[in-house]
């Protein structure tokens, strides 16, 4: 990420934008963020992004009250650094005080970042990856975008060991999301995909998918598909911002729809496609 950012009300070239040593992100991951995507120069799903990121803040105490208007802040951010394809990154953390302890002390002044970074916008179906299963080690308030992603890019690089592209993380026999992405399984022409609940983060692309597969007529369930059930699937995929809608081919040892993209994947990653063309063409 380069560019120029948005650092507490001030537009800097990223070199020259500085936090202090005593912020409570620093020290503490004390923050939280979101990750938008950006087609054509305009945020996508912009107001669910910006919900769940109320949703957040509100969880650990965060008044966002002196926060700029984010549509204007983000609008002005994608004009700054030229950004056609890509994402935002906005991460907000509670802000600094002159000691370090625990509890925050006084009334403080979160610290607000906003930066870009680009990528290519693609319109076909990304080749069937590897998953690999592994424990859900993380917190409990899985809900809360936090910053503090210690566990996740520990489950990420155990997975990365094993030429999987994600862990498929499950806790007490079933499948709760990815370290950056949820899952999705189809079994008998049904979707499944874990409750939005305390164990999960409640994709946008998640939410946007479902929305998909309803207007599309395929069976939605929001129930966690078991371990034990992995190799029934007939389908699995996930999906993220970063990430639109991968289809998963193999999980471990367990070759899924015989490792290629199932005909429902197929069917929502189009769908996916034509939201954004949709989304394109409105500007
Ligand atoms: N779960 C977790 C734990 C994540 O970090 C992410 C991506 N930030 C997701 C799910 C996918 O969310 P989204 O579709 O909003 O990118």
């Amino acid at each position: 990420m380069a560019g120029t950012v948005y650092l507490n009300g001030q537009w800097l070239p990223a070199a020259q934008a500085q936090v202090s040593v005593f912020d409570r992100g620093f020290l503490f991951a004390d923050g939280v963020y979101e990750v938008i995507p950006v087609y054509g120069g305009r945020a996508f799903l912009l107001d669910e992004h910006l919900a769940r990121l109320q949703r957040s803040l509100q969880a650990i105490g965060i008044d966002g009250n002196d926060a700029p208007s984010w549509p204007t802040c983000i609008a002005q951010l994608i004009a700054k650094n030229k950004l056609e394809h890509g994402t935002v990154y906005l991460q907000i953390t509670r802000g600094s005080s002159n000691q370090r302890t625990h509890l925050p002390t006084g009334s403080l002044q979160p610290t607000i970042l906003l930066m870009t970074q680009s990528a290519p916008l693609h319109w076909g179906t990304p080749v069937p990856a590897k998953a690999a299963l592994l424990e859900d080690i993380r917190w409990l308030r899985c809900d809360i975008k936090s910053i503090s992603l210690l566990g996740s890019i520990l489950l990420k690089q155990s997975a990365q060991e094993q030429h999987a592209i994600e862990p498929m993380l499950h806790r007490d026999g079933t499948i709760t999301e990815g370290a950056a992405s949820n899952y999705f399984g189809v079994k008998n022409g049904v979707l499944y995909t874990a409750p939005a609940n305390h164990l999960i983060l409640a994709g946008i692309t998640r939410n946007w998918v479902l929305k998909l597969a309803r207007g599309s007529d395929i069976e939605v369930r929001e129930e966690a598909f078991r371990v034990d059930e992995l190799s029934q699937l007939d389908e699995c995929f996930l999906t993220s911002t970063s990430r639109e809608v991968q289809p998963i081919g193999r999980i471990d040892d367990i070759i899924i729809n015989s490792g290629g993209c199932g005909p429902i994947t197929q069917q929502l990653i189009e769908a996916f496609h034509n939201s954004k063309r949709h989304h394109l063409g409105m500007q």
